[in-house]
């Protein structure tokens, strides 16, 4: 199959989050199975200092350039071909230093681009413009969240004007339904589609232009990342306004957990380890990693201590306000550590700053950005907390099974569908890989981490068994991809039954 993606960040070029690893590590992964892909995103300024920067990289100037109409103005856009080394993927950057040579992807320090609509109408209506310039062979378009929206929408609605079109199936991945790219309706004119479709059914949202709502109307067939968080997302509050659409769509939407990069997540082989395990070894491999990791981050070196880690943003969806209150009862009371690395929202570090002064033998607090310390902690911890209030897939207590590190988490989204609850009956299955709960109150938080100390200190067997569980889970990308070409042959059947596609 040839498949074309359409994305605002990949890796290496561009990252703000998950959606980064997605749209850098799918393409590969199908390529892999014998398929060929490429890969569109801007040529923002991280983006084209990857590519002109390294030698290994090879880049082709200019394979197309285009010219887009955007509200009357005619904005040029340059098409660069770029080869990764050992990488089976065409990557192509959209330039346009207008919108896209400027520090940050969708905003500064002084908030969200006021030009965000005319950055990603560009950019959608350029990829569209560069498939048929350049003849890319194409079945399917994949677009993922608000900022690639309108590209199903030109797939479904503009057919005489592109013969690629008439080829192919568009699908549209959804990483966050708290990010929909709302914009003013006068913006409308800015995507160049017909003002007619500015109603309720397709593109207007209480007077608003929506774009993930228009990809979502428009595509063959919609993907989440995870089952969980597809069916969450046909209701209220988890669908945030679109849960009606949704659901009306629901025999096109399928939910496909993410995948882990295992050579950069891989305690046999990571660099940033101060000892490697496996699953026969982690006992020791372990204790050497939290022996390392106290030291450096000046904790008290106790092995019979156990340590909390905790790696995320600090945001409202991570569920920062249950872990302080659940420090806060703890931090005198109970002999346990907290490593936790976050970085973002200004309260939750000044709360958690202040257990840190208060307990400094017990609490290690860095609000920076370290991936290292990251994969650090995960190796170190005995038990990792995400008691998130939503969480759409979730990649952290996908590490940490990975590294042994019991997760203990809300059961919402993705983290249902990946962390099996250590319930008697599980642990007797064999099953159970860590510590669920369902309100979203710190009584429930405190209650479920009791029960993983509870086992971890009295019950060491039943431990070691829920860590090698763990441990053998397969969250590889392999998986996620075998998933997703099965979502593109259904996306290419529901075109055939639309009469879009030639039987
Ligand atoms: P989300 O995409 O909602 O932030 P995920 O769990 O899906 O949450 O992925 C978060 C990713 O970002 C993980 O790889 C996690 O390790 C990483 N991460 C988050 N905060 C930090 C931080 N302060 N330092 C290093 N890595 C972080």
């Amino acid at each position: 199959m040839h498949i074309v993606m359409a994305s605002s960040e990949a890796i290496p070029f561009a990252k703000t989050g998950g959606l980064a690893d997605v749209a850098g590590t799918l393409p590969v992964e199908l390529c892999k199975l014998g398929h060929d892909c490429s890969v569109f995103l801007p040529a923002y300024q991280t983006a084209k200092q990857y590519a002109y920067e390294r030698p290994e990289v090879q880049v082709d100037e200019s394979v197309a350039s285009l010219v887009v109409d955007l509200a009357g103005y005619p904005v040029h856009a340059w098409i660069h071909r770029v080869k990764l080394p050992n990488c089976p993927v065409n990557f192509y950057l959209v330039d346009q230093p207008m919108f896209y040579d400027r520090h940050g992807l969708y905003g500064d320090s002084h908030g969200t681009f006021g030009d965000n609509c005319a950055r990603y109408c560009f950019f959608s209506r350029a990829v569209v413009e560069a498939i048929e310039r350049l003849a890319i062979p194409i079945d399917i378009i994949h677009c993922h969240d608000w900022q690639t929206g309108l590209i199903p929408a030109y797939h479904r609605t503009q057919t005489n004007q592109h013969s690629w079109y008439r080829q192919s199936a568009s699908v549209m991945t959804i990483h966050n339904m708290a990010y929909q790219g709302r914009f003013w309706g006068p913006d409308m004119v800015l995507t160049g589609l017909d003002h007619g479709l500015f109603q309720w059914e397709w593109m207007e949202y209480y007077g608003d232009l929506n774009l993930l709502k228009t990809g979502i109307a428009f595509a063959d067939a919609l993907t989440t990342v995870s089952p969980t968080y597809a069916r969450e997302i046909q209701s209220h509050p988890q669908g945030c306004g679109l849960e009606g659409l949704l659901s009306s769509r629901s025999d096109r939407l399928f939910g496909i957990v993410n995948g882990i990069d295992d050579s950069v997540w891989n305690p046999q082989t990571d660099s940033n380890l101060a000892a490697h395990f496996n699953k026969n070894t982690w006992r020791e491999g372990k204790a050497a990693c939290k022996r390392s990791l106290q030291e450096s981050l000046g904790l008290p070196i106790r092995a019979d201590v156990p340590l909390i880690g905790i790696v995320g943003r600090l945001a409202d969806q991570k569920g920062w306000d249950l872990i302080v209150q659940l420090m806060r009862w703890w931090i005198e009371h109970r002999e346990v550590q907290w490593a936790i690395l976050g970085n973002g929202e200004q309260r939750y570090a000044d709360m958690l700053f202040q257990l840190a002064m208060q307990r400094p033998d017990r609490v290690s607090l860095q609000t920076t950005f370290s991936d290292p310390l990251a994969h650090r902690i995960e190796a170190a911890a005995d038990i990792f907390l995400m008691p998130s209030l939503y969480e759409p897939c979730g990649l952290n207590q996908l590490y940490s099974l990975r590294y042994g590190a019991i997760p203990v988490v809300r059961s919402t989204g993705g983290l249902a569908d990946t962390v099996c609850d250590a319930t008697a009956e599980h642990i007797e299955q064999g099953i159970a890989t860590g510590f669920a709960f369902e309100d979203y109150t710190p009584e429930a938080l405190a209650n479920a981490t009791i029960r993983a100390l509870e086992i971890y200190s009295h019950w060491p067997g039943i431990w070691s068994k829920i860590v090698e569980t763990g441990m053998n889970q397969d969250w590889s990308w392999t998986k996620s991809a075998a998933a997703m070409l099965d979502v593109y042959e259904r996306a290419r059947q529901f075109a055939r039954i639309d009469q879009r596609l030639r039987p």
